[in-house]
């Protein structure tokens, strides 16, 4: 941890900071350059609270240096981490393709969906059961029955299942269904919720909350990875910024951020990044050129009459075109797709 002292902050001032942080168990290493004195503190304490030194006298500015996070940091595992799921790998040179509708809505309408996945060479259906909608008056989603079909679609396409979880309760009932657990934007930080994914032993899809910070979202991980499941996958999926012309503003740069700080999987959601389908190709050809080890993308036989977020939907004919231009990135990064 690095303490900035205020220039020309008085001596006590400074030897006031010495000993708190002595006493909160740093060693404190000085150093009095011609304006401003810097503390750094070398210790055992990861869980402290910089703004809390900030605030004592002659202080001007404390920084962190370790990071907050440990198990999700990319020190922990350097080489990076790959999910194998009934061998589809997550996090190596091929990019993973999971797409569906945004919920599932009947048994037909997920059939033609996960032919339209698996057609088109995508590895994983998504579709939700449970879905988080921003008014209670929306489609909620099918729950079980949904699950059900959502399964049996796959298994005939030979396809993983992605589906949302949005509370505790329904965690053994996903686990039945599904390969990957998806959190929801609006349960980032659910903490209750992940410290139960915690136990769990499914790979668990973590969506960035809309104004979650990327640090928040390393810090959501840690808590699910902290319970004992390492197999946490994060998914950048735009956040609420003060620009309206798209749903949300899709933060690419989050891709090479999270690429760099963390040894975990990252895949890019453009539908929900953007929510206007004309824009969901640009963005995933962009995500997998920043460097994401997979896409989740929005697809539906008939967008325009989807129960749920038909406006940032693909057609069939706009997914297969988004898959052989995904192909062309990767292969101009030196990947696959
Ligand atoms: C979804 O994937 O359909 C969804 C609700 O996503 P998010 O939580 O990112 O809004
Ligand atoms: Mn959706």
């Amino acid at each position: 941890m690095l303490v900035v002292m205020q220039e020309g902050a008085p001596e006590a001032d400074t030897e006031a900071v010495i000993n708190r942080l002595v006493g909160m168990g740093f060693t404190v290493h000085r150093s009095t350059g011609v304006r401003h004195t810097v503390l750094g503190g070398v210790g055992p304490m990861d869980d402290f609270d910089p703004a809390a030194l900030e605030v004592l006298a002659g202080v001007k500015e404390c920084h962190r240096i370790v990071s907050p996070y440990k198990l999700a940091s990319r020190h922990f595992k350097p080489g990076g981490t790959t999910i194998t799921i009934k061998g589809v790998a997550i996090g190596t040179d091929n990019v993973v393709s999971m797409a569906g509708p945004c919920s599932i809505e009947s048994e037909d309408q997920i059939e033609q969906c996960a032919e339209i996945v698996a057609n088109a060479g995508a590895q994983v259906i998504r579709g939700g059961a449970f879905k988080p909608r921003s008014s209670p008056y929306s489609f909620q989603g099918l729950g079980e029955q949904g699950l059900q079909v959502i399964r049996k679609a796959a298994d005939r396409h030979g396809l993983l299942v992605v589906s949302e979880v949005m509370d505790q309760v329904q965690i053994p009932m996903l686990c039945e269904y599904s390969d990957i657990l998806q959190v929801g934007a609006r349960n980032m930080q659910n903490f209750n919720l992940l410290r139960e994914l915690g136990k769990v032993r499914k790979p668990i899809l973590l969506k960035r909350g809309i104004a979650a910070t990327i640090e928040e979202l390393l810090l959501s991980a840690e808590y699910i990875m902290s319970g004992g499941n390492y197999e946490v996958i994060l998914c950048e999926r735009g956040i609420r910024t003060f620009e309206t012309s798209t749903r949300n503003t899709m933060d690419i740069s989050a891709v090479p951020v999270l690429k760099k700080l963390t040894h975990l999987p990252v895949v890019a959601d453009p539908s929900h990044g953007t929510g206007k389908r004309d824009f969901v190709l640009p963005m995933a050809r962009a995500a997998v050129a920043a460097g994401a080890d997979g896409l989740l993308v929005e697809v539906h036989p008939d967008p325009d009459r989807a129960w749920s977020d038909g406006a940032q939907t693909l057609n069939t004919q706009q997914f297969i075109e988004l898959m052989s231009q995904v192909r062309a990135i990767a292969g101009a990064i030196g990947r696959t797709a």
